[in-house]
């Protein structure tokens, strides 16, 4: 089974994950641009982390056999240093028509504060205008009406429900995003918030209609595996593989394939691994020995049949 992860915070994390990813049959993910941990202080370091969205990181999981998209956007927590927020919505629209941005993201509500009202409507504005997806970041306290304000607003700015991805569901939100149209992502937390388990009984409950998961894997306790394991748990459980396999791989790219940007042919036929390639005359390696795999073999048409 092949898996998409469509909301992973690779920036934070190490080759040891990606190598885990890679085996574990993740083929694409989707990196949204979030806040580092801590505020930043200039408009300078927003443009360096974008750049290194579409540029640095895509390539690095290039090397590894992961096709990396990402989501652009100004995070709700830092939308509260409006000063620097203007800086930032300034910049966005130098990015948001990069070769692999899927999406205007993460984008939403924390505190729910009028400042993060501010910015979420002028990144929706901003999404119309260009034509473009949105992923919504809904807040982890008073999700409920948090999560029924980021759909009135998205509505009110414009938007239709089929091009906006709500994140971080749980039990409480999952059925009035699913009513009103709109894509319904979970985060699948180790062992707080919304846990693989609990998955299993939403997927039991719900089915795959547009339902889709995600690790949003970052520097925080999070499992870079989220997708792959919660795969085989709901199989165990019994729910139904066309099932499985919408909600880890199919839907994800149903939803952000509407970009143009995202296609399956992508990663169905990759570019050999070539840990010789450069990025701005930068690898991968720290001066290991790469890896550099066979070109696949493309029988001639007669073994080809003879095969079939
Ligand atoms: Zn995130």
């Amino acid at each position: 089974m092949r898996f998409i992860d469509p909301h992973i915070h690779m920036s934070a994390r190490t080759t040891d994950d990606y190598e885990l990813m890679a085996a574990a049959g993740i083929v694409a993910i989707i990196e949204p641009a979030f806040w580092l941990g801590q505020p930043r202080t200039h408009v300078g370091t927003f443009v360096d982390y974008f750049s290194s969205l579409v540029g640095w990181e895509r390539f690095r999981a290039s090397q590894f056999g992961i096709r990396h998209y990402c989501t652009i956007g100004l995070n709700s927590k830092e939308a509260n240093n409006e000063a620097l927020a203007e800086q930032v919505l300034d910049v966005l629209p130098l990015f948001l028509g990069k070769e692999g941005v899927v999406a205007v993201g993460e984008i939403g509500y924390d505190d729910q504060t009028e400042a993060e009202d501010k910015c979420y409507r002028a990144q929706l504005q901003l999404a119309k205008d260009l034509g473009m997806l949105v992923q919504v970041h809904t807040p982890h306290r008073d999700k409920k009406r948090g999560t029924s304000r980021s759909m009135d607003v998205a509505i009110e700015m414009g938007l239709v429900p089929g091009s906006v991805i709500i994140d971080h569901n749980n039990e409480e939100t999952v059925q009035e995003v699913l009513d009103r149209g709109f894509w319904a992502a979970f985060t699948l937390y180790p062992e707080t918030k919304m846990g693989n388990e609990r998955m299993v009984e939403i997927a039991r409950r719900y089915g795959s209609h547009h339902i889709f998961i995600d690790s949003s894997a970052d520097w925080g306790k999070s499992d870079p595996l989220a997708v792959p394991k919660t795969a085989r748990l709901m199989l165990e459980r019994g729910i139904p593989r066309p099932d499985v396999e919408a909600i880890c791989y199919a839907n994800a790219l149903a939803a952000f394939g509407q970009s143009g940007q995202m296609m399956e042919e992508h990663w169905l036929t990759p570019q050999p691994r070539d840990e010789r390639l450069l990025y701005q005359g930068n690898s991968v390696l720290r001066g290991q020995e790469p890896r550099v795999d066979e070109l696949p073999v493309i029988p001639e048409r007669e073994e080809r049949l003879v095969i079939e």
